[in-house]
């Protein structure tokens, strides 16, 4: 029997479950095999009207009085309530995304783990003095930014929901989440946990739908404060016009062409299982996959021989086969990974290494064999743009500048991943390139809630995770004090 979930097709609202406005469901497909896992509601313009004026309501109310004591408690406590239901919320993940089940596992860890660390955070947000004129006292406090909108993709849903509304909770905003209509199952679980654990009413409020519809409603709401957004670069662009024409903040965070630098005195053995896990994870589906491969001239060959035999290792299949990749998550995905490797292939990139489909990849699920390209010519779609699915291009370089220059040459500027024994070459490196995270002699992937994200260029702005994110959440008030 397929596994499905009686989760109602509903929105929670000012602290209720409700039926949107249009009366209607979106069937959410899993993509290991096409089966129907459940429903969620298509919410629209009108349920956005009701979720914000609840979020407007609540900030004004219970929840803007709540301590930040009181806040970090409810966040630790929905941090425990997820760790206690880890498995049930794993296995719908991995059914609405097709995600191998480890992988939805290790998922709703760090979903727990947002919440047990924005819980610790949530009284730690501390203001400022500054010495000022005599008989003046200055301070700065750190206020939350009000009512806050909420949107996101499919890739790792259940994190993001962790992403996206621990910080902004722990400093006090009223939330109002619209979560990608291709997979947020997990999400309406979370939210029923949330209000088990007591989040008082209009703290969260969740519509799903459509982007156009709910998303776009959402964006352009007179209503909203600050807006947060992960997905597409073109979505990204509306997102941000609709916060400029309402004079509110957006922190963006729209995907990458993340490198990997292997230089020739790597530790070839430490960085090549990285360098592939980095592509296949979620089937490339992830903002800060490492894409792109660059290797130094001198051992070019023995890389790719090296990768080729990895990636030829790879096993792809349904995600409760808890295999190294499953299927991307729709049609659409399917076919739009798929047009970026049959054009490499009529342009004569050569394939160089591709994964196994296990027996049990059903013919009616979204399969795609993680593939190894190269070398890719610089001018070439795969040197530059995001395929969000598992495929790695190889780009041989000849020294650091034109690593450097390669590396920095994509419109994107998400993470890196440097391999090299080199100390200064490092440090060389890591400060030269035009990213938000560096990691050297290793590579995260998503990794990390303690550290701070976000993109430079077509990657998007601001920083999301870590301590950042509570400032992103939070403005500056100056109160200045005559006391002379
Ligand atoms: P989108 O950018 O379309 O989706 C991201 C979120 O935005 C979803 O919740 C979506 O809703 C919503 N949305 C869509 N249109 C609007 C709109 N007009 N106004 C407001 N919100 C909207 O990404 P896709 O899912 O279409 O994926 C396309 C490509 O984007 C991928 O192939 C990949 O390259 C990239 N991408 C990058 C991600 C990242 O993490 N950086 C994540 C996802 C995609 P809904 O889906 O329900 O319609």
């Amino acid at each position: 029997m397929p596994f499905t979930t009686d989760l109602p097709p509903l929105n929670y609202i000012d602290g209720h479950w409700v039926r949107p406005a249009s009366n209607a469901a979106i069937e959410m497909i899993c993509p290991s095999d096409g089966h129907v896992v459940g429903q969620i509601a298509r919410g629209n313009a009108q349920d956005i009207d009701a979720a914000v004026a609840a979020a407007r309501r609540a900030f004004d109310g219970e929840w803007g009085r709540t301590t930040a004591t009181e806040r970090g408690r409810l966040l630790s406590r929905l941090g425990l309530a997820i760790l206690a239901h880890q498995e049930e919320l794993a296995q719908l993940e991995a059914n609405d995304t097709g995600k191998p089940l480890k992988l939805a596992r290790s998922d709703v860890l760090a979903t727990a783990r947002y919440f047990e660390y924005y819980g610790g955070g949530a009284d730690k947000v501390h203001g400022d003095t500054i010495p000022f004129l005599d008989g003046y006292q200055v301070m700065i406090v750190r206020e939350p930014r009000g009512v806050t909108g909420h949107i996101i993709p499919w890739n790792y849903p259940a994190q993001m929901f962790g992403r996206t509304l621990g910080a902004a909770l722990a400093t006090g905003n009223a939330t109002v989440l619209k979560p990608a209509e291709e997979a947020c199952l997990s999400i309406v679980r979370l939210t029923q946990l949330a209000a088990e654990v007591g989040f008082p009413a209009g703290a969260i409020n969740l519509v799903t739908g459509y982007g156009e519809e709910a998303g776009a409603a959402l964006s352009s709401h007179k209503g909203i404060d600050f807006l947060s957004f992960t997905g597409s670069p073109e979505v990204g662009t509306l997102i941000q016009k609709s916060a400029a024409d309402n004079h509110v903040p957006c922190v963006l965070e729209l995907g990458g062409k993340s490198p990997q630098l292997v230089f020739e005195d790597a530790d070839l053995d430490k960085a090549l299982p990285v360098v592939i896990n980095a592509i296949i994870q979620n089937a490339g589906q992830t903002c800060s996959a490492g894409s792109r491969v660059l290797v130094q001239r001198s051992i070019y060959e023995k890389v790719v021989a090296a990768l080729a035999a990895r990636m030829n290792a790879v096993r792809v299949g349904p995600h409760e086969a808890d295999l190294d990749c499953g299927p991307v998550i729709s049609k659409v995905q399917h076919e739009r990974v798929a047009g970026f490797l049959e054009r490499a292939r009529q342009d004569g990139i050569p394939v160089i290494g591709e994964g196994r489909l296990d027996e049990r990849a059903a013919r009616s699920g979204f399969f795609v064999k993680p593939t190894l390209l190269g070398p890719v010519p610089l001018d070439h779609e795969l040197a530059y743009e995001e395929v969000f699915g598992p495929v790695l291009v190889v780009i041989p370089f000849d020294d650091e500048n034109d690593a450097l220059r390669i590396a920095n040459g994509t419109e994107y500027g998400l993470i890196a991943g440097v391999w090299t024994e080199n100390g200064a070459r490092q440090i060389r490196v890591a400060k030269k390139l035009r990213v938000g995270q560096v990691y050297l002699n290793g590579y995260g992937a998503g990794g990390g809630i303690e550290l701070p994200f976000g993109g430079f260029k077509r990657s998007g702005h601001g920083r999301e995770k870590g301590f950042e994110a509570l400032r992103e959440y939070t403005v500056a008030k100056t109160i200045v004090m005559n006391h002379g």
